[in-house]
């Protein structure tokens, strides 16, 4: 971890960036890891993609059930998590800024302002048509009845509060976000393959601003080239190590 708890130690000012993996130990599956949904069955991203899930009940239905089913319900903060819970109680995090949807960093203690959910939350539906946002809580329990239900207000196509494929990023959030990425001494990704845009360009927004970028993943990434320092390590050990470390 030499380079990376130096960077960290000497950082005045951190934004977090984190992913998937950062919620693996806690029992939710990344995307594109080792074991992650879209690597062991490659059609389950057609349930990601906002024209299927408009066009097609279908697309809808299985989307509703793999939502119910989700790990995240029953999912604890693992200690990723909480290490950055004490990164923020050092008075050194900027911001959270998480792809991740479901909200275990709030559940360990991370301060809401601070955490930037630039996807969106599974704990909430919203209607396609209308906007109204409905607790997630309140749907699940009519799947029963309803395999893919409607919004009982206009009758549109409701849909877990989340970003999916084809759908544009909330403009404030991402505003947000990337004031945050210019406002750092370093720029932390925890758990991200970096894939995924905009959410990924956001390391090099820090790095133009003059930000280190260290990155904390198992496997490569398309960044790593950019970074000041690299740690191909679980998480789960590395981060709380590092923060321990930059916070003594
Ligand atoms: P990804 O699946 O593309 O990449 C996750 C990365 O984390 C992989 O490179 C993997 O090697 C690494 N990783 C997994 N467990 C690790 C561990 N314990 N230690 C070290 N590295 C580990 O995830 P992404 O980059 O976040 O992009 C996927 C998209 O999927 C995001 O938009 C996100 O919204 C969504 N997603 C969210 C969740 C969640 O909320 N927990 C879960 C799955 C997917």
């Amino acid at each position: 971890m030499g380079d990376a708890a130096g960077l960290l130690r000497d950082a005045g000012r951190v934004t977090v960036l984190t992913g998937a993996g950062i919620s693996t130990d806690s029992g939710i599956p990344d995307f594109r890891g080792p074991n992650g949904l879209w690597t062991r069955n490659p059609s389950a991203q057609r349930m990601s993609s906002l024209q299927d899930y408009v066009a097609d009940p279908e697309v809808r239905k299985r989307a509703w059930q793999s939502r119910k089913e989700h790990p995240a319900w029953s999912a604890q903060p693992n200690d990723g998590h909480h290490a950055l819970v004490d990164l923020e109680r050092s008075g050194r995090l900027v911001a959270l800024l998480t792809q991740n949807i479901d909200e275990l960093h709030q559940r360990a203690g991370s301060s809401r302002d601070r955490v930037v959910e630039l996807h969106g939350t599974i704990w909430w539906a919203v209607c396609l048509t209308c906007g109204v946002k409905t607790p997630m809580g309140d749907v699940l329990p009519r799947l029963d009845e309803e395999p893919d239900p409607g919004c009982t207000l206009c009758g549109g196509i409701l849909k877990s509060a989340t970003i999916s494929f084809g759908q544009a990023l909330d403009p404030d959030v991402l505003d947000r976000s990337a004031r945050a990425a210019r406002d750092c001494d370093v720029f932390l990704v925890v758990g991200s393959s970096l894939t995924v845009h905009p959410a990924a360009g956001l390391c090099d927004v820090a790095v133009m601003a003059g930000a280190d970028l260290v990155i904390v993943n198992a496997e490569p990434t398309p960044y790593d080239s950019l970074a000041a320092a690299v740690v191909r390590a679980p998480i789960g050990d590395i981060l709380p190590a590092l923060v321990r470390d930059a916070v003594a």
